[in-house]
């Protein structure tokens, strides 16, 4: 009697509780969460406040001047000064809209560090030429290794030779390749871990988000803009990663889901 008593309060105490559904998308700030309060593109700022709202990484773009020195930056010119044809004293005063000095990449791994819970997606910025690449490639990679970063540091670029120096430099990094012209298949041919294509290059190939799971590639979306564009793309289950300007909105409509059976049964009824 005792046995069926409790048999029938389990069952019943298990019905009862919510069910966890979990996440399929991952959240990544493009150019760091900028639209926050006193944020702006590629700032610390915007670095902290993705962290703070729970933002699986943050992307940032990376430029190394003539003399040497790794900067934070995405355009490839600031004010009409070549980033990479200049030295970091012509840039070390410079103001980003909320006020921040140019940051270094130093300066930034530092921050990101304190946030070891989110990834620091880092884009090495295509240079003038193949040489260059390779320079700011190994410059980037070295120094994510002396902070002791090599987890919380993911790597995109464009460039195909940046992409085969990360992954000659460091095999055990990942790196995505971001221009969108080579299949799922051929990237996984080179060794690189996945793609982080713009959006309208899974519209035009639509099974490659699904060919690249399926050889084990990471598959990340740039860049998602608003509540529609950001549930459209919540129908793929083979996309890992929302590279989004909206973070806040993503991750809202990403949080797990608690789902009771109430819930479930008022479903049921609705179909
Ligand atoms: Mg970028």
């Amino acid at each position: 009697m005792k046995k069926a008593l409790f048999a029938s309060f389990f069952c019943c105490a298990l019905s009862m509780a919510p069910l966890t559904l979990m996440a399929q998308h991952k959240v990544v700030a493009h150019r760091g969460y900028w639209k926050a309060e006193g944020s702006a593109q590629n700032s610390l700022a915007s670095l902290r406040k993705a962290a703070e709202v729970g933002c699986y990484g943050s992307e940032i773009d990376v430029y190394r001047t003539i003399d040497g020195v790794l900067v934070v930056n995405h355009d490839n010119k600031i004010d009409d000064v070549r980033i990479e044809d200049t030295t970091y004293p012509n840039l070390q005063y410079r103001r980003l809209a909320n006020g921040e000095y140019l940051p270094t990449l130093i300066q930034y791994l530092q921050e990101g560090a304190r946030y070891p819970q989110m990834k620091i997606v880092l884009e090495i910025k295509s240079h003038r030429d193949a040489a260059r690449e390779q320079q700011v490639t190994d410059d980037i990679v070295k120094l994510v290794h002396d902070l002791g970063l090599q987890q919380q540091v993911e790597y995109i670029a464009f460039s195909r030779v940046v992409c085969a120096r990360v992954h000659e430099v460091d095999p055990q990094a990942k790196i995505a390749y971001l221009n969108g012209d080579l299949s799922p298949q051929e990237v996984k041919n080179l060794g690189w871990t996945g793609i982080d294509y713009e959006k309208g290059v899974f519209q035009r190939n639509p099974s490659w988000s699904r060919e690249a799971k399926e050889l084990g590639l990471e598959v990340n979306v740039w860049t998602l803009r608003g509540e529609d564009d950001i549930k459209a793309h919540q129908t793929d289950p083979n996309i890992d990663l929302f590279t989004t300007d909206d973070p806040d909105v993503a991750l809202r409509l990403t949080q797990p889901v608690e789902e009771t059976p109430k819930d479930k049964k008022s479903k049921k009824k609705s179909k």
